[in-house]
């Protein structure tokens, strides 16, 4: 018996990319390749890069020398680089990376069995065009997995927004939106074969609808999924707080299945940031829509993005986000250095701030972060929590699910509760997760 080709499928950044590697796993599936954990084995490797921090982008250059040593040992694998950083190098990075066979871009997805099958023949190749129409999201695979009960839903792509800092509009192109009818046919088919999750994804999901004449805004689309029969929980990510509308803090009032925690990123406490950021919004602003929320949905667990070290930041904006950070007690923040990305228009901004001290501030944020989640895990110790079990956890002989607030739960019981809802109350709050245990009938 034959073993079959074999893909090897790494997967870098944002969980827009995590959702694109989904759809590239069914792409080549459709051509014979199967996945595998172990780079050795493969027949093909593929890296879904990010290009949104230089670090990021690091990385994948680092990894691409790795696999120089596998494809000498191996001359037939074929090794082929997606995303951010194949759409922002193009035919450049098949220039600079002799052992490099496939370069396709964050619009052309759908060309990859054809490309594959071309590098096969021993062809190198690059594809790299934007479609900036609507057609872009018609051109992706049904989902037709049939195992696991939680899904991203791409409901957008791109960004119009031009944040001063940001190379998303460069590499993922204008902002467009799917028909809503096809993402509630989808997420029907979904529930059908037993999801009972949906993440709604898009660069920016609050302006889902917006430029699409005659579509449904956000606030609509939430509401019709909630009626789909059988969809237990919906999130969305990621929300702009300019675009986050009344109706919007609404619906987590209103729409019982809206699961409560928002990842809403500030990026920085400080007015004056935030304006040379084009982020569209004050700090009062912010907190405005945070209190707002919290009076919506009591307990709603927030999360966000703070970058640190933009250029122009001073001591005193950056005690601003301190600040912000005590004021908003996000249960999680993801934090930056902030980075020069080509194209965008803080690239040209000269007041940078110096290395050691971009450092010197990350870790006191981190610090002051670490302390904040540890206390708010801590203070759900006692409580009873809906937690959908997803699968096994990391810790030996323990499952794990997440709660409505998406903090991870380790409990031990028997494999057959995943997929189920199931009461837990915790007992354990730690740094990165929480401990419960079931909760019996
Ligand atoms: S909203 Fe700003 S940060 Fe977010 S993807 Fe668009 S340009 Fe980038």
């Amino acid at each position: 018996m034959t073993r079959g080709k074999l893909l090897y499928l790494e997967t870098f950044g944002c969980q827009m990319n995590v959702s694109d590697s989904e759809k590239i796993l069914t792409l080549l599936k459709g051509v014979g390749y199967k996945p595998t954990q172990d780079p050795s084995q493969a027949d093909l490797v593929i890296l879904n890069t990010c290009s949104v921090r230089a670090k990021a982008e690091e990385k994948v250059y680092n990894h691409l020398v790795q696999y120089k040593g596998l494809k000498r040992k191996k001359p037939g694998l074929i090794l082929g680089v997606g995303g951010c950083v194949a759409q922002q190098e193009g035919v450049r990075l098949l220039a600079n990376v002799p052992h490099l066979d496939i370069v396709f871009g964050t619009h052309n997805l759908h060309l990859l069995p054809e490309m594959v099958r071309a590098a096969e023949e021993g062809e190198r190749l690059a594809e790299v065009a934007f479609i900036d129409n609507e057609t872009r999201l018609d051109l992706f695979p049904v989902d037709d997995r049939t195992d696991g009960v939680s899904r991203f839903v791409t409901v957008m792509q791109g960004c119009d927004n031009f944040c001063t800092y940001c190379i998303v509009p460069y590499v993922r192109g204008r902002e467009i939106s799917r028909r809503s009818a096809d993402v509630l046919d989808e997420i029907s088919g979904m529930v059908e074969k037993g999801v009972m999750e949906v993440t709604l994804l898009g660069q920016n999901v609050n302006s889902y609808g917006a430029k699409a004449a005659g579509e449904m805004n956000f606030v609509s689309l939430l509401r019709e999924v909630s009626k789909i029969r059988g969809i237990e929980r919906i999130r969305f990510t990621t929300s702009h707080p300019k675009d986050f509308s009344r109706p919007l803090i609404d619906c987590f009032a209103e729409i019982p299945q809206l699961c409560g925690h928002i990842h809403l990123p500030a990026q920085s406490g400080s007015n004056a940031v935030l304006s040379a950021m084009n982020r569209g919004y004050t700090r009062e602003e912010y907190l405005g829509s945070i209190a707002l929320l919290r009076a919506a949905c009591p307990g709603i667990q927030i999360t966000g993005d703070i970058i640190v070290g933009f250029p122009g930041e001073t001591e005193d904006d950056f005690r601003a986000t301190l600040s912000l950070m005590e004021e908003v007690r996000y249960a999680d923040v993801f934090s930056f250095i902030y980075s020069k990305r080509p194209e965008t228009k803080a690239a040209g901004f000269t007041d940078e701030v110096g290395k050691d001290e971009k450092q010197e501030r990350l870790d006191r944020l981190i610090v002051l972060q670490r302390r904040i989640t540890l206390e708010i895990n801590k203070g759900f110790v006692g409580t009873v929590q809906k937690v959908l079990i997803e699968g096994e956890s990391r810790r030996g002989g323990q499952l794990f699910g997440r709660t409505s607030g998406n903090r991870i739960v380790n409990i031990t019981a028997d494999a057959s509760l995943v997929g189920s809802m199931v009461d837990v109350v915790i007992t354990r709050g730690y740094q990165n997760s929480l401990q419960g245990e079931l909760v019996e009938e």
